[in-house]
């Protein structure tokens, strides 16, 4: 089974400004992208070496595609609130 694995770079402050998911047929394969980008990135390398990052890892049942992601992205998209706003405004809903 393919994991997911998240990461969330917790701020000084108690913030969570960004979160990561790296993914692979394995877990050795996940963390293996988790180690080769954290150390490179302004936002995870600091919280690392800080101590101030939250990981789990999540087993999925098939790694995303171009195409997985492109339908995900249209369902959430469609699923926005607002973008239900824009349309029930000027579809006269009300
Ligand atoms: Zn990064």
């Amino acid at each position: 089974m393919p994991f997911a694995l998240h990461a969330y770079a917790i701020t000084k402050d108690k913030k969570i400004p960004v979160q990561h998911i790296f993914y692979g047929e394995t877990r050795e394969e996940a963390d293996q992208h988790f180690n080769g980008h954290v150390a490179a990135c302004p936002m995870f390398g600091p919280a690392e070496r800080e101590g101030r990052m939250t990981t789990f890892f999540e087993e999925i049942d098939s790694l995303p595609t171009e195409e997985s992601v492109d339908d995900e992205a249209e369902e959430i998209v469609a699923d926005d609130p607002e973008e239900e706003e824009i349309e029930e405004g000027e579809g006269g809903w009300w």
